[in-house]
């Protein structure tokens, strides 16, 4: 039998990547929609989570609103003897991780903290190309246009919405993802509209696990050609990721890298977590965009205008 899920949070995410991906998945069926103004054809649809847990089918649910919301309805599920995936990130501070992760253990219930970008299709050979490798500097560039991928969305300019971290946290969760050990944010300088309650712009200095220097370019401001790239020093070559991490470079050449899978990637390993009922939870992406937000100097820039 399939295992069942129910989406909660109808939105963009939800529609794109998660609705296609689980109905793509022959271990795992829809189940129902749970969303305050939207539905989803073919299985039942509740207005918010309690009406959901008092009276919907017995499904796991992917919880894909944005952050600020999400840790409220995980520990209801969860107390409710739900199994639980989380977007990206997967809360809005490292303490609501601790929690869901204890509220998890406490009810003996399946917890996966997603990060997409980590099954993009370049990211599994970085990782093994790296392996063995001594690395001397990494540099990311995440450079996009906010006003062509977020359009309308209040939720990343509010307090918990993490602003350029959005897209950004997707560099971390690949770096932290094809490098393990621990990374320190040296410096940060966070540039915040002076409208907005959270940073259009980043720029981090951090110091990688063998000592190696690491900088982060985040912008929201980016006119013309969009830019998601890591770029990895070696002893002997050089890395790229570019695009996301679809795409890998050594030294200048292409590699082939494996087919796109993130979100279908996403639901392959939800299914083998609930079969061997494993929990999965690394919040180390969303560890360096707290700390940066602690040590980083606020600059104020010109208000920001959505359209
Ligand atoms: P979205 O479309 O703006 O929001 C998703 C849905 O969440 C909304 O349609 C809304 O549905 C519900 N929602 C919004 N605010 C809420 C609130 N205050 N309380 C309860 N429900 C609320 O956002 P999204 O782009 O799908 O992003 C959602 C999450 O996915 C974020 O964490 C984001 O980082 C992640 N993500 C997004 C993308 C992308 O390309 N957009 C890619 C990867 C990951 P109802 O109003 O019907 O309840």
């Amino acid at each position: 039998m399939p295992w069942p899920v129910a989406i909660v949070g109808v939105g963009k995410i939800a529609r794109d990547q998660h609705i296609p991906a689980i109905a793509a998945d022959p271990e795992l069926t829809l189940a129902a929609g749970v969303s305050r103004h939207e539905t989803i054809d073919g299985v039942p649809n509740f207005r918010d989570i309690d009406a959901f847990l008092a009276d919907g089918p017995d499904a796991a649910v992917a919880l894909c609103e944005p952050p600020g919301v999400r840790t409220a309805m995980a520990r209801k599920a969860l107390a409710a003897g739900r199994d639980v995936l989380l977007e990206k990130p997967p809360a809005a501070t490292l303490g609501e991780v601790e929690a869901l992760v204890a509220a998890a253990d406490r009810a003996g219930r399946v917890l996966f903290a997603t990060w997409h970008s980590r099954f993009a299709g370049a990211v599994a050979p970085a990782r093994a190309w790296l392996d063995g490798r001594t690395v001397r500097s990494v540099a990311i560039a995440w450079k996009e246009d906010v006003r062509r991928w977020h359009p309308g969305q209040t939720w990343i300019w509010q307090p918990a919405g993490f602003g350029v971290f959005d897209p950004g946290i997707n560099a971390l969760s690949i770096l932290t993802g094809i490098m393990p050990g621990a990374f320190v944010v040296d410096e940060a300088t966070l540039s915040f509209p002076e409208n907005r309650d959270t940073p259009i712009a980043a720029s981090l200095a951090m110091t990688g696990p063998a000592g190696f220097p690491v900088t982060v370019e985040l912008d929201w401001r980016q006119q013309g050609p969009q830019s998601w790239d890591i770029r990895v020093e070696t002893d002997g070559s050089r890395l790229e990721l570019r695009d996301g991490g679809a795409r890998m470079l050594v030294d200048g050449a292409e590699v082939a890298a494996g087919p796109d899978r993130e979100y279908p990637g996403i639901y392959r390993r939800f299914a083998g977590l609930l079969a061997r009922r494993e929990s999965d939870v690394d919040a180390s992406p969303l560890r360096i965009c707290a700390d940066a937000f602690l040590v980083g100097r606020r600059l104020v820039t010109e208000p920001f205008a959505d359209g």
